[in-house]
Parts: C-alpha cells; structure tokens; sequence
C-alpha cells in the first residue's frame, strides 16, 4: 500500500486553497477528485463575488472568515494579475420601511468588521447608478467580483508547485481510521490504496456523503445534508449597472439581485429551490418571479430580456426552516478521528473565504 501525508478529496475551490496550504507548509499532499478537472461542481456554478461579509451572524465562523478571505483574496489576486473588479454593490431601498432597514444592516455589518458601508439618499445612489429606482441605498466599496476559474487555476499552478500531485477521475470510495492512521480506498480508472495521517475532506456536496463512507467517523457527528438550489437568468439587454445591485434581504434570501461578470454581462439570481435530488436545469417559468422583483429597482427591464441561465446547489446542513447556517469545520477534537478534518456546509461565501478556511485547516491539522 503506498503511504502519503496528507491527502484532500475535492478539487473544487476549497481544496485546491487547502492543498496549497499544506504543501507550502511543506507537507506532502495528494488530491483525490472524482471529476475530470478542478472546479468543475459548485466552484464553478456561483456568482464570483467577492463578498464584504455584511449579513452573516456576529462572531460566525462565515462572518469572521469572509472578511479575512476577502482581504487575503485581493491581495492574492492583486499581487498575481488574477482578473477581479473591486466594484462596489448598492443594497437598494424602495420602501420606507425598507429604507429603516439599511440602518440596521450597515450596523450588523460594522458589527462584523466591515467598517466601510455608506448610507446614501436616492438621489446620490443615482448619481452612482443613474438608471437605479431607489428610495436609499446602502454602498458596499469592498465588495467585487473575481473571475474564479483564473484564481483556481493559479490555486492549482501554486500547489503544484509545492509538490502536490493531482490525481482526476479518482473518487474516495471508502476510507477506514486506525491507529492514528487512515487508509482509503479510491476508485476510478486506476483504483488504488492509500495511507494517510492527514485526510482533508473539502467534497463539498458530497462531504456529508464522504464523512459517512469513513469507517471509524462517529456518525452522531455528520450532519444531515439538504441541496438549495440557486437559479440564474441571463439578461439579453444591456444592464445599465456598473456596481452590484441587491435589494434589501427578506427572510430566507437575499432576493433577486443583479450581478455582473468579468466582461461586464448582468445575470439575475440565485433564487432559493429546495430540492432532493441534484438537477442544475432551470426552470424557465421561474422568470416570471424575477421580472416583479428586478422592476422594483430597475423599472425599464425589457419584457423577454431574462434568459434561463445557469444554477447551482447550496451544500446545505440544516432544513428550510432553519434561516441560516454556518461553515461546520471539524478537526480531531470535535469528533476524535486523529488525521481527519471535515469542512461541512461551505456554502457562500466559500469562494471569498477560501484562503482563509486554508489557513483554518492548517490550524485543525496543528501545522
Ligand atoms: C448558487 C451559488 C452561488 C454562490 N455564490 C458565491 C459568491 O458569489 N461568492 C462566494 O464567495 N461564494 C459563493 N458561493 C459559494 C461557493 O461557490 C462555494 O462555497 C465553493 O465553491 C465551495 O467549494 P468546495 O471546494 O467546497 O466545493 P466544490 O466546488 O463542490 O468541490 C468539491 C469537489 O469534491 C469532489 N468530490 C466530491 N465527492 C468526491 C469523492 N468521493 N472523491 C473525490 N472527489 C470528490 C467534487 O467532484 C468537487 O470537485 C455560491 C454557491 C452557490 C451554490
């Protein structure tokens, strides 16, 4: 049986910041992913936004670790010419009762450490965004957008670097922990046995799925995993926005909000779907749900603009009632497998606070 030190299931956006971590730590490390490539499930079905860290509880780990993430990510992308926009986003009011809101909002913000957040009045938000209809608005200047395949193929490029090797088409079918050790047992086209004293599992819809197939894992200690499906729609006109756009949240989302890619192309979304099975097709009659809710804060949207367009699927760890989760990220000491980290739930803001749960990994494994 062959013998590595540390091994990562998942090559999505999280696994490839954690094996770049171990390996610049000088760690050996081997990356098991069942895809054919890196990034290819949720890190590449998201809204590459670079989040501020406004809403997420006081004192969360998403709270704390998309603020770090967010500055460690700008300095990474700035410091390598990874393609990303510090464009700012608008959280638009057009209520008076939600024009009470942003008072609130920017006060949970500061609550977190985003200390940045200005208050406008309609007239200086359109002086911003002149198309924008709006009662006030609540200027976010940290937030931006990424283009995440470049930052998860610079991921790739610096892990490999430091030694890591890649192993594609290659899933974890069943590990078993003893003895300090854990031994796994991976499928594919080559399947093959692997020792290991650190396994990291970043599976992302499937680390619930992972966590179970591992012999030895208490399982009063995985939680239960829901799929929240978020659809997209495309617009064929061209959105007069230079910023992010985001109505005031309601309960259970954060409501139809535009953002923009790279190239400058608007998109509408995520919605929430709840939903049993994994299926990324979007329902085209969603849209009729999406015209009402974008007029509120651009009236001339075109009728028939929207497009159905892409989706992707929460990894949620707690039900439709439940309003909010948190990244559940368990070293030995929270379920007593030496060698065996689990990141549960790593929903968004995981591409923002990718560095940072890197460096949290590391911490769990005691490097
Ligand atoms: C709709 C939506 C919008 C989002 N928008 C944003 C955003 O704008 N900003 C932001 O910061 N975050 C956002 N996120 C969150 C972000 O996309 C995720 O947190 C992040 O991509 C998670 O990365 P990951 O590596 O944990 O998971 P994944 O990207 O899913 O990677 C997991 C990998 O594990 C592999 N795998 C699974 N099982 C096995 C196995 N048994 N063996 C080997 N490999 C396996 C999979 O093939 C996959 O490649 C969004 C998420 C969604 C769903």
């Amino acid at each position: 049986m062959d013998r590595v030190d540390c091994v990562v299931i998942g090559a999505g956006v999280v696994g490839l910041a954690v094996a770049r971590k171990l390996a610049q730590a000088g760690r050996e490390v081997i990356v098991l992913e069942e895809a054919e490539a890196i990034g290819t499930i949720t890190s590449s079905r998201n809204s590459e936004v670079i989040h501020a860290g406004i809403y997420y509880r006081a004192g969360s780990w998403m709270a704390r670790m998309c603020v770090d993430g967010k500055h460690a990510l700008y300095r990474y992308c700035g410091e390598r010419g990874i393609p990303h926009r510090n464009c700012g986003k608008l959280i638009v009011a057009t209520s008076p009762k939600e024009t009470e809101k942003l008072q609130s909002i920017k006060a949970h913000a500061e609550a977190n450490g985003v200390l940045d957040m200005q208050l406008l009045a309609g007239e200086a938000a359109r002086a911003l965004e002149p198309a924008l209809a709006c009662d006030a608005a609540l200027l976010s200047p940290s937030t931006g957008i990424i283009d995440s395949h470049a930052y998860m193929l610079s991921l790739r490029g610096e892990a490999e670097e430091a030694g890591t090797a890649f192993a594609f088409h290659t899933p974890l079918v069943r590990a078993k922990a003893a003895n300090g050790l854990i031994e796994i047992d991976a499928g594919g086209e080559a399947p093959m046995t692997l020792q290991c004293s650190l396994l990291v599992n970043a599976a992302g819809l499937s680390a619930t799925h992972v966590a179970r197939n591992i012999d030895g894992m208490p399982l009063d200690r995985i939680p239960r995993a829901y799929l929240a499906k978020g659809n997209y729609f495309s617009c064929n006109a061209k959105a007069p926005f230079s910023r992010l756009i985001y109505p005031v949240p309601e309960p259970g989302g954060l409501g139809v909000h535009l953002t923009l890619d790279m190239a400058g192309q608007a998109r509408f979304g995520p919605d929430v779907e709840w939903i049993e099975t994994i299926d990324y097709e979007v329902d085209p009659s969603r849209a009729e749900r999406f015209y009402p809710a974008i007029r509120k804060y651009w009236p001339t949207l075109p009728d028939g603009a929207l497009m159905p367009s892409y989706s992707g699927i929460r990894p949620k760890i707690v039900p439709p009632a439940v309003a909010t989760q948190d990244f559940l990220m368990q070293g030995p000491r929270d379920h007593g497998v030496a060698g065996l980290i689990n990141l549960f739930g790593i929903e968004s803001p995981g591409l923002t606070s990718s560095l940072a749960i890197a460096d949290h990994v590391a911490e769990l494994a005691e490097i």
